[in-house]
């Protein structure tokens, strides 16, 4: 997702949420858009037939998306979300208008058809308007009326956080993918779109305008359903993978061919790398795609969005100030592997974004491992921790669509880096990232979830140290002090119960795997050098000597 920025990050957060846990400050809509409300929890959506006719001369849009829906509980009002200014025309089931009232972003529609647990039913939502235009997308998103460096029209759309219904109709509700969905999209003739999944097919209109229809066969986040329209060039190349034959095309725009095959070719070691720590692929019917978007990027699954100008690093630059950064495209890096975390394994709650983005975070550190070995890789984890602010809980208010700390990335990779020394076993690290793929696969989960796979699999309690880096904005403290021979050590500013084993090194004893607990704990020491301790840089933690002396 969302490559935060870290140079930005705080002028990007919305500082109406800066209070983290305190539910008072949401609204009505806000729990109407967050929450599985009763009008959402007794359907579930089980494909969206989108068609949408983008206009650029007058950036509007109008379409219609039928949505097919097995009913889970008989009811007869039905929540459906479509975000202001758009307008819904009508809604129609089995060719009879339905009645709605509409309750600012959200439509409650009456149901004329009993609807009887089991059924598998269609509605067809009919709509039109100028959709909000993107203010800084892909943070503050919408649609894009853009050109490119020829003048010729680029639009796309980027929407994560806001959600999909900024542009289309639909049940805005991370917790329910569609199994399958059509992408329909027309525009001028002289534009070509690339969307989601696959191109089935393309036809002319006859009254200039060309609808181009992609298919994904595969369930969907709504929120990376997207319009990618400009004067696009195309190439390909296929992949031997770990689950057979994996197809790659990519999109550059035109002027940009040259750049975009020489700079893509990461795309092969990259998707080598992941498959190894990560698991097959995600999405071998839909293919992998890259293409160029007039924003930074987006994990738009199986068409990742692409603005890195074709530079390595994140924009030219490395945000772990390593060197390591600049080795690698970060927009290629980071947004692909989004399509295991993110895509994949995809969060329930807008509060659990870590899921999504700790585990991005951490595949960046990965990559640099695979490319450059495991001290390289645990340098750039440890260099990203520059950019932890420690200034609210990375998880956020459940039920309200409500984005925790930018923290969710450098903080949340260091996390997971931390927890690999915990389990200081490579093999069963690399089975546990594996078994999350595996296990979760186009799953929607909690982040509890997935905790407590991590500590069933490491066969170790991880449940406080998660909570001490999800839920609090502290930093393990490591006090310890050397009185003669003898060296006492605990944790502080941890939660309740906070026990991680520590790596140090004791100077005179080596290194050694010490296992605090809130308890002054000593260690009998040889060296009168003792106190310069020196503690493993690869847990991120603090380390304090409140030693006399000191
Ligand atoms: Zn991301």
């Amino acid at each position: 997702m969302r490559p935060t920025l870290l140079l930005a990050a705080l002028a990007l957060a919305p500082l109406s949420r800066a209070a983290g846990q305190d539910t008072t400050r949401y609204t009505h809509a806000d729990t109407l858009r967050g929450s599985n409300g009763p009008q959402r929890a007794w359907w579930d959506a089980a494909f969206y037939d989108l068609h949408v006719a983008v206009n650029p001369a007058d950036s509007s849009i109008r379409g219609r998306n039928g949505i097919t829906y097995r009913v889970l509980q008989p009811a007869q009002e039905m929540q459906i979300d479509l975000q202001v200014p758009l307008e819904v025309d009508s809604i129609v089931q089995e060719r009879r208008t339905l009645a709605y009232r509409r309750d600012g972003n959200a439509f409650f529609v009456t149901l004329r058809a009993r609807q009887r647990a089991g059924e598998t039913r269609t509605l067809t939502v009919y709509y039109h308007g100028k959709p909000r235009v993107a203010r800084r997308p892909p943070w503050d998103g919408g649609f894009t009326w853009a050109h490119d460096s020829l003048g010729a029209r680029w639009i796309a759309t980027s929407n994560e956080g806001l959600g999909a219904s900024v542009w289309w109709p639909n049940k805005d509700y991370l917790a329910d993918e569609p199994d399958s969905q059509r992408i329909a999209i027309t525009v001028p003739d002289s534009m070509t779109d690339v969307s989601n999944g696959r191109l089935r097919a393309t036809t002319r209109n006859g009254d200039g305008t060309t609808t181009f229809e992609w298919f994904v066969a595969e369930p969907i986040n709504n929120y990376d359903v997207a319009v990618n329209a400009g004067q696009y060039a195309h190439f390909s190349d296929t992949l031997s993978g770990e689950a057979g034959r994996l197809t790659l095309d990519f999109w550059p725009l035109a002027p940009h061919l040259e750049a975009a095959r020489r700079q893509w070719r990461q795309a092969t070691p990259m998707l080598q790398c992941f498959e190894h720590w990560f698991g097959p692929y995600p999405w071998y019917v839909d293919g992998y795609k890259l293409v160029e978007a007039p924003h930074l990027g987006m994990e738009h699954q199986s068409a990742v969005a692409y603005g890195n100008h074709f530079l390595n690093g994140y924009l030219g630059r490395d945000l772990s100030r390593t060197g390591l950064g600049l080795q690698w495209d970060f927009i290629v890096v980071h947004e692909s592997a989004h399509e295991w975390w993110g895509n994949s394994i995809t969060m329930q709650d807008q509060a659990d974004m870590w899921v999504h983005e700790s585990f991005a975070n951490y595949a960046e550190a990965i990559y640099t491992e695979c490319q450059l070995g495991k001290t390289a890789g645990a340098a750039y984890v440890v260099g990203v921790r520059r950019g932890i602010q420690n200034d609210r809980p990375i998880v956020a208010a459940f039920g309200v669509n409500a984005e925790g700390s930018g923290d969710m990335y450098p903080k949340g990779g260091n996390m997971l880096h931390t927890i690999r020394q915990i389990i200081d076993d490579d093999a069963t690290w690399r089975g546990i990232l594996r078994g999350l793929n595996q296990t979760f696969r186009h799953q929607t989960v909690t982040g509890r979830q997935v905790q407590e796979y991590i500590s069933r699999e490491a066969g170790i309690d991880l449940s406080r140290v998660f909570a001490q880096y999800l839920t609090t904005t502290r930093v393990p403290t490591f006090e310890y002090k050397v009185e003669g021979t003898q060296l006492s050590y605990r944790w502080a500013n941890v939660v309740p119960g906070f026990d991680m084993p520590l790596r140090v090194n004791v100077p005179g004893m080596g290194t050694r795997v010490l296992r605090p607990t809130e308890t002054w704990q000593t260690l009998a020491v040889t060296s009168p050098q003792a106190a310069e301790l020196v503690v493993d840089e690869n847990f991120y933690v603090t380390a304090r000597n409140v030693g006399a002396a000191h």
